[in-house]
């Protein structure tokens, strides 16, 4: 193992552990030392691809692989007659790291922004959109709709219709709470569009609601953010707000 400086400047400096001596740590701990270093947030929700190195990603799948067999063991199932659960274990990692969870260990899709050649200034609305994510309580799935409006201006920077879908799914590809992931998804789209006005709305159910607890089957759960002009402008509010097709789809 190398132990020469790392190559790139946000790299967390190395304040008790060499390089020989993380790459002895399971990945899991080799990042989560370097978010700690960083002093970054890694809650369920959080993006942390830029701690995650080459090949660590199947690293952690080999370990979480590992630990869920555990769980498996912990809820007495014998895993090893039946052929049902025989490979549990290796599926759920594989689906937690490369799919529902795989917002947290990837980076952001690329996103082409354009300037707003044509100077639009009208209401754009993008969706539905579909939702598919997991509460962060229980991980049990969140599935849903999302919509956005926009209000550019001549400044604002625009992106492909098929980018808001993705930037989307990127953000809900984790572990996440309904009010958090709308707010999450509005600052990427803020940060990226810059429009005068930017409105998101998510409709979903919860399947912890469904599944345990309560087992209420009507218990669809609606966010919404607005912001600048559609908190400003009742009227423009009201006017995206009506052109959402959620109540008879
Ligand atoms: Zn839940």
């Amino acid at each position: 193992m190398s132990s020469s400086p790392p190559a790139s400047s946000d790299e967390p400096a190395r304040l008790f552990r060499s390089e020989d001596e993380l790459a002895r740590l399971p990945a899991s701990e080799r990042i989560r030392y370097r978010l700690v270093n960083a002093d970054c947030r890694h809650h369920a929700n959080d993006n942390i691809a830029a701690f995650v190195r080459d090949g660590e990603v199947e690293e952690l799948k080999a370990e979480v692989q590992a630990k869920m067999q555990e769980v498996l063991r912990a809820l007495v199932i014998d895993t090893d007659s039946d052929h049902n659960t025989n490979e549990t274990a290796k599926r759920v990692a594989k689906m937690y790291i490369d799919e529902v969870f795989r917002g947290r260990y990837v980076p952001m899709p690329a996103v082409t922004e354009f300037p707003n050649a044509e100077r639009l200034n009208e209401l754009m609305i993008v969706g539905p959109i579909t939702v598919r994510s997991a509460c962060s309580h229980h991980m049990c799935p969140i599935f849903g709709k999302v919509w956005i409006g926009i209000l550019p201006n001549e400044h604002s920077n625009l992106i492909g219709l098929s980018k808001y879908a993705r930037i989307c799914d990127w953000i809900m590809s984790r572990p996440q709470i309904q009010e958090e992931a709308v707010t999450m998804l509005a600052n990427e789209l803020q940060q990226r569009v810059r429009p005068d006005g930017l409105a998101i709305v998510m409709e979903a159910d919860h399947f912890c609601m469904h599944w345990r607890g309560v087992k209420d089957n009507q218990s669809a759960m609606v966010n919404s953010v607005m912001r600048g002009a559609f908190l400003k402008d009742a009227n423009l509010r009201r006017e995206f707000l009506s052109l959402l097709p959620r109540k008879n789809d």
